[in-house]
């Protein structure tokens, strides 16, 4: 008889303690324990025990271009964009372009310091997790990664989700909206200076996620890579904007951009 009562009294908490156990099972993000240290912090690249930034709802308003921006896709023209095989090949309808198999879509034109404007939505059918969930990105000079990543209740390690800078730093906060809603980076980017052949200064950038900081002057460690250290190398400081092809069919609208040049009262 006893044994019957203590039986009934713990089956609740046993119940409760399995579905506590499947909850944090389901929410185990991917992530590596077997990658070296990120230079200057304490955690390793894609860290699996790093710990995700906060989930932040941004508002509704994005932004339109300036008068002095260059517009680098107006929802038609792909004229400033190439492929790898010389024509640009993404898909342009309804006023987006669409990744294509067949490489990275990058610009024509080179900029040193700039201010970029760039609207992306990840596929509104869910497939995949992790890193497999839209994932593109927007390479500043080609070299350095903001992720692009369906972030919206998709787990992955802290420094690979969206508006990361891929495998060095996690975005602030987790701004992202649900897959297939359009959303935007606002990116302030200062090129690497270099002194014969050596770094001077790091590239440093400050981003927003749906008008949210992300960012805020990040020294950026050198060009990005998967599951080892970035390290800086000298270049003329001066490259293109390229969208990565992942696989997964991301768009992309309203991009614009502004070089950064001084003020001649100052
Ligand atoms: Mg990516």
């Amino acid at each position: 008889m006893m044994k019957k009562v203590i039986w009934f009294a713990a089956t609740p908490a046993l119940v409760a303690g399995l579905t506590l156990w499947a909850t944090a099972q389901d929410k185990k993000k991917e992530g590596y324990t077997d990658t070296p240290v990120i230079t200057g912090q304490k955690w390793k690249v894609h860290d699996a025990d790093r710990p995700v930034p906060a989930v932040v709802t941004p508002a509704a308003q994005v932004g339109s271009a300036p008068s002095d921006a260059v517009v680098l896709f107006d929802g038609k023209d792909l004229s400033k964009w190439k492929g790898p095989k010389g024509e640009a090949h993404w898909k342009v309808q309804d006023g987006y372009i669409e990744e294509t198999k067949g490489g990275n879509l990058q610009t024509v034109d080179s900029w040193g310091d700039f201010q970029l404007h760039i609207e992306w939505a990840s596929p509104a059918e869910v497939k995949g997790s992790s890193q497999g969930r839209g994932n593109s990105g927007v390479f500043l000079h080609g070299r350095y990664e903001i992720q692009v990543l369906d972030s919206y209740e998709n787990l992955t390690y802290a420094d690979g989700q969206a508006s990361s800078i891929y495998g060095q730093w996690p975005p602030l906060v987790n701004a992202a909206r649900k897959p297939g809603e359009w959303q935007s980076y606002d990116i302030v980017f200062h090129a690497a200076k270099f002194k014969d052949g050596q770094v001077e200064k790091l590239a440093t950038v400050t981003v927003f996620h749906n008008g949210v900081l992300t960012h805020e002057k990040k020294e950026i460690l050198g060009p990005t890579q998967h599951r080892t250290l970035a390290k800086e190398s000298a270049y003329d400081g001066k490259g293109p904007i390229s969208l990565q092809d992942h696989g997964n069919p991301t768009r992309f609208r309203n991009i614009w951009i502004r070089p950064i040049k001084s003020y001649d009262g100052e």
